[in-house]
C-alpha cells in the first residue's frame, strides 16, 4: 500500500493519498487545498486517482476536489447525510475558508458499513456523526481516517451545523473504540495516535 498524509490550506487539513502498489490506482481523501502539492505527488509516485473520499463536507476538506477531478476524472464518494450541504456553499464555508464558492455534486453516497475496493485495498466506511451528520471515518487494514471526528486528545466541534456533542461521543466510543487497539487513527488536523493512546489518554472519554 502506497500511503501519505500531508497538511493543506491556512486551516492544516490533513489529506491522506492510499494507493495500491500494484495498479497505482489510488483513493484521496479530504484534499482540502493546495491541488499544485497533491498534482505533484500524484505525478512524482505515478498514480492514478479513481476516488475522492470526503470524511465530511467541510470547506478546510474539500477545497482541491473540483480541480482533482477536472484533471483526473476521479468520482467524489460521501455520506449520504452530507451530500446536501457539500453541494451548498452557504453551508460549507468554503467562501470564507479558500475564498471561493464551492459547489460539489458527489457521484457516490455512502452508508455505514459500506466497504469500497480498489485493486487489493478495502476502504471500510465507518458513519461516525457528531461533528456533522454525515461524517465517517474509512478504515483501511490497520489504519483509520477519523477525520473531524477524532483527533490525537481531542475532538472535533459540535457547534457547527448538524453537529452533536452526545452524539459524537457515542460514535467515538460504540463505533471506533471497539476496533483492535492497535489500529493507528490519522485524523483530519494534527498528528496521529492509536486507538489505545486515545482510550487511555483522550480527556473526553476519561
Ligand atoms: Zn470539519
Ligand atoms: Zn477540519
Amino acid at each position: 500500500m502506497i500511503f501519505k498524509g500531508f497538511a493543506v490550506g491556512s486551516y492544516y487539513s490533513n489529506c491522506y493519498i492510499i494507493g495500491s502498489e500494484i495498479s497505482r490506482e489510488t483513493a484521496i481523501i479530504d484534499p482540502g487545498a493546495d491541488f499544485n502539492k497533491i498534482e505533484s505527488l500524484i505525478e512524482e509516485l505515478k498514480l492514478i486517482p479513481k476516488m475522492i473520499i470526503l470524511t465530511h463536507f467541510h470547506g478546510d476538506h474539500i477545497g482541491a476536489v473540483l480541480d482533482i477531478v477536472e484533471k483526473y476524472g476521479a468520482k467524489v464518494y460521501i455520506h449520504k447525510d452530507d451530500a446536501e450541504y457539500l453541494k451548498d456553499s452557504n453551508i460549507n464555508f468554503s467562501k470564507q475558508i479558500v475564498g471561493k464558492n464551492i459547489s460539489i455534486k458527489p457521484d457516490v453516497l455512502l452508508n455505514d458499513g459500506d466497504v469500497l475496493e480498489l485493486g487489493e485495498l478495502k476502504f471500510e466506511i465507518i458513519h461516525t456523526p457528531g461533528h456533522t451528520k454525515g461524517g465517517v471515518c474509512i478504515k483501511v487494514g490497520n489504519i483509520m481516517m477519523t477525520g473531524d471526528t477524532l483527533f490525537n486528545k481531542s475532538i472535533g466541534r459540535t457547534d457547527l451545523p448538524g453537529g452533536s456533542y452526545e452524539e459524537l461521543i457515542k460514535s467515538v466510543t460504540e463505533k471506533i473504540f471497539k476496533y483492535d487497539e492497535d489500529i493507528t487513527i490519522y485524523p483530519g488536523h494534527n498528528s496521529p495516535s492509536t486507538i489505545k493512546s486515545e482510550k487511555l489518554g483522550n480527556p473526553f472519554f476519561n
